[in-house]
């Protein structure tokens, strides 16, 4: 698809939805500039950017970031509270029937190993670290089932340790982005790390998860009503008229329902529902 030069209509107003020009190679200096710009456009368009999993505490962050692979934050915010009623403290699920754990997670696919990572993880918290969950990377990815990402999530949320977390959003927004071409989340995070400073690596990762499930999907991402667009090389990937690109907005501002059940306060959008419960009016 070819870009337009006119201006777009987006979510905070009209933009211009030229495409950058791309004829000479773009230097790493002006990579780092561009990178650093739609931050900070990021930071306007999404003040309100947050963990996107339910949590009062870093043991529930654990737990819902072990739970959130292979599915949704949605659907995993929707397990929790009845998981977290059962067994409130690693000590509680350490002790757990295995069958019963099973159960309780069994809506957030993969519940066999899930299930065997959660107890595996809890006895470990008992055992090893007094109950409770260690705010150092070395010990995090000791626990069964946890990794650098899990272990950015609980250290950047719970713990207020800078760190850059690489989902299947960021990755791909970030390679769309050409800030790094690579693939594997540790080299991607090695890299977005080297382009921003420590102070902003938590909130990145926010904002760029926001931006990838609320305009730049996946199979369609919206350009056309992208407001970052003029930086933005993948220009044209996704539906550049401003009108069908609007109807592919999956925005709070839009009266969509967000994905955490209980989100913090100052965010604009609806709850979500509860599982089985009704969808929240839009
Ligand atoms: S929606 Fe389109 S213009 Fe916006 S960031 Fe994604 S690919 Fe770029």
């Amino acid at each position: 698809m070819k870009a337009s030069a006119k201006s777009v209509a987006t979510p905070q107003g009209k933009v211009s939805a030229k495409k950058p020009k791309t004829a000479t190679p773009e230097s790493r200096l002006a990579m780092v500039r561009r990178a650093r710009r739609i931050n900070r456009e990021l930071a306007e368009i999404y003040p309100y950017a947050h963990p996107e999993l339910d949590f009062r505490n870093p043991f529930e962050l654990l737990v819902a970031t072990v739970l959130s692979a292979q599915t949704t934050d949605l659907r995993v915010n929707q397990t929790t509270p009845a998981l977290f009623a059962a067994y409130p403290t690693p000590e509680d699920m350490a002790a757990a029937d295995p069958e019963d754990l099973e159960e309780l997670i069994r809506p957030t696919g993969f519940f066999r190993a899930k299930s065997r990572s959660l107890l595996g993880l809890s006895q470990a918290l008992r055992d090893n670290f007094g109950g409770e969950v260690p705010g150092r990377i070395e010990d995090l990815v000791t626990l069964p089932g946890v990794g650098r990402k899990t272990a950015n999530v609980v250290l950047g949320n719970a713990f207020g340790v800078p760190g850059i977390t690489v989902d299947t959003h960021f990755g791909r927004l970030v390679r769309r982005w050409k800030w790094t071409e690579q693939e594997d989340p540790e080299k991607v995070e090695a890299e977005i790390c080297a382009i921003f400073p420590k102070s902003e690596w938590t909130m990145l990762s926010h904002r760029v998860v926001f931006h990838g499930r609320r305009i730049c999907h996946a199979r369609k991402p919206a350009c056309g009503a992208c407001p970052i667009a003029p930086l933005c090389p993948a220009y044209g990937e996704g539906e550049i008229d401003p009108e069908k690109a609007k109807k592919l907005l999956k925005y709070e501002k839009g009266g969509q329902p967000g994905q955490r059940l209980s989100p913090p306060p100052g965010y604009p959008g609806l709850p979500a529902p509860p599982l089985g419960g009704a969808p929240a009016p839009s």
